[in-house]
């Protein structure tokens, strides 16, 4: 054999190039189930948010889906667990949706909008493996006239590390909810299969195909079809998109920051070591914050990239300590949090609760998560042995 094809094999059948398929197959839609919440239909133009779902949940039944009640007329055998992914990964996922959808009013977020908002809910857990494809949707919602429903990314398991094409997947499935149908384009996000490379939403008219051979098929959106490409059958994913939810997504909501734990003023025995676990949260959350974390009257140090929710203090010595945390968003809107730890030599008193059990108020937490930020603390500690 020559050589040149054997590496295009080679190339081939590499993990990250292997053509997976996108949608499993779906089971009948029921026609015994009802919704009992409908929900008014898109007007077009108007912005939507699309929640990727990385925390697992548990689906009710249900038809059509519905993202506020966690409801859907399949995949209702089994709980999703939450994405075993890492955050970082997480963020990244999200960041390359965002780039994808920067032209339209689409706001991604990782976290559940209130009831009173619409939204699309991709639920981004369980494996290839067990569902058969990288996803799914329910098809066929012309001018998302269902403003609420559930699709799914299954990127989970030994994809879980996946960034293009969990965006790619979570986009495709999303976009099924919204009326667009699968095109002979390679490389682009509607394509009916797809691997971890870089895809983008096509910017010309390509003709809608029914299966994965690529055989031609029947638009979901005929009417729109012609409007926009002069054929009921090819579909412009772009101008679609634009027609449905109007220009970009513009964050101009501050994040806000609150203290889960410790609890503000909270004593600890020195030498003191304990997790601070915040509370974020932002219209675009998460993402890749700039922070800053210092103490007590110090200046405030130069920011550095943040994207988890908690970091560790280690062997804080005995004082009054005020933290200071400062986050910015990447839209650069900032959020600050103040909190102050006490810390001595004897133990925490052991507050005697309601039902007679004492629980310990200064318990050491496992030293878990560890980032870079606690190093820039104990920079800070190790200067100042003694607080002022
Ligand atoms: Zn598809």
């Amino acid at each position: 054999m020559p050589l040149v094809p054997v590496l295009l094999l080679a190339l081939a059948a590499s993990p990250e190039a292997d053509q997976h398929r996108l949608d499993a197959p779906l089971p009948p839609r029921p026609s015994a189930l009802t919704s009992d919440t409908p929900t008014a239909a898109r007007e077009l133009g108007t912005p939507t948010t699309l929640f990727v779902n990385f925390d697992g949940v548990e689906l009710g039944s249900c038809t059509p889906s519905n993202s506020k009640r966690n409801c859907h007329w399949y995949n209702t055998e089994k709980p999703f667990p939450p994405f075993s992914g890492t955050t970082q990964t997480k963020v990244s996922v999200l960041q390359a949706m965002r780039r994808d959808a920067a032209d339209y009013g689409i706001r991604i977020t990782g976290q559940r909008p209130p009831d009173s908002e619409d939204y699309t809910m991709v639920i981004y857990g369980g494996t290839e493996a067990e569902y058969g494809a990288l996803g799914s949707a329910p098809p066929g919602d012309c001018l998302d006239q269902l403003p609420n429903q559930i699709a799914f990314a299954h990127v989970d398991g030994e994809l879980n590390d996946w960034i293009n094409g969990g965006a790619t997947t979570a986009l495709h499935e999303a976009a099924h909810s919204w009326g667009l149908d699968h095109i002979e384009t390679e490389h682009a996000i509607m394509f009916p299969t797809g691997n971890n490379e870089p895809t983008a939403f096509l910017g010309e008219c390509s003709r809608v195909v029914e299966d994965v051979a690529l055989t031609p098929g029947e638009a979901s959106c005929p009417d729109l079809n012609t409007e926009l490409c002069g054929d009921p059958n090819a579909q412009q994913a772009r101008a679609t998109l634009e027609h449905l939810f109007g220009g970009p997504y513009v964050d101009v909501t501050p994040p806000t920051i609150e203290l889960s734990e410790p609890h503000d003023g909270q004593y600890f025995q020195a030498p003191a070591e304990f997790e601070v676990v915040l509370d974020i949260r932002d219209d675009l959350h998460p993402q890749v914050y700039d922070a800053a974390f210092w103490l007590g009257d110090d200046p405030k140090p130069e920011s550095k990239p943040f994207v988890e929710d908690h970091f560790s203090v280690t062997q804080l010595p005995i004082g009054t300590w005020e933290f200071h945390v400062e986050m910015v968003d990447e839209a650069g809107h900032s959020a600050r949090l103040d909190f102050t730890i006490e810390v001595g030599e004897d133990p925490p008193p052991e507050p005697e609760s309601e039902g007679g059990c004492a629980v310990g108020a200064g318990r050491a937490r496992g030293v878990s998560g560890l980032g870079s930020l606690v190093v820039l603390l104990l920079g800070l500690v190790a200067r100042r042995r003694r607080p002022r």
